[in-house]
């Protein structure tokens, strides 16, 4: 999966820039990130909405699921002026273990509802 090389986020296949950094991603960070993905739990965006309702009703579900998971959004960006790149939009992030498994939530979740939305 691609990160961005200076904030070492991690993004989901297909992103090509990082929407903090506004920097090119990297296919691999090798060696480096295997030794941190041992120590640290990191957090992966796994998806980008522009609006919040869905935004939350997709966290709710990860939730119920048993997944921790983040929204990085308009609130976030007031009290961290350094995302404030990501205006306009709102980044779902999961722990890097549980990527799989919110995905599948969430492909199942939006075949659920997509007459709903
Ligand atoms: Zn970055």
């Amino acid at each position: 999966m691609p990160f961005c090389p200076k904030c070492s986020v991690e993004y989901l296949a297909g992103f090509q820039t990082c929407n903090d950094c506004n920097v090119e991603l990297v296919e691999t960070l090798e060696g480096i990130t295997k030794k941190e993905e041992e120590k640290n739990i990191k957090l992966v965006t796994i998806q980008t909405f522009d609006k919040s309702v869905y935004a939350h009703i997709i966290k709710a579900k990860l939730e119920s699921e048993g997944i921790e998971c983040f929204l990085i959004d308009e609130n976030i960006v007031t009290m961290n002026w350094f995302l404030s790149n990501a205006v306009g939009g709102i980044k779902l992030q999961v722990k890097n273990s549980d990527v799989e498994k919110a995905l599948e939530i969430i492909k199942n979740n939006q075949e659920d509802n997509v007459e709903d939305c």
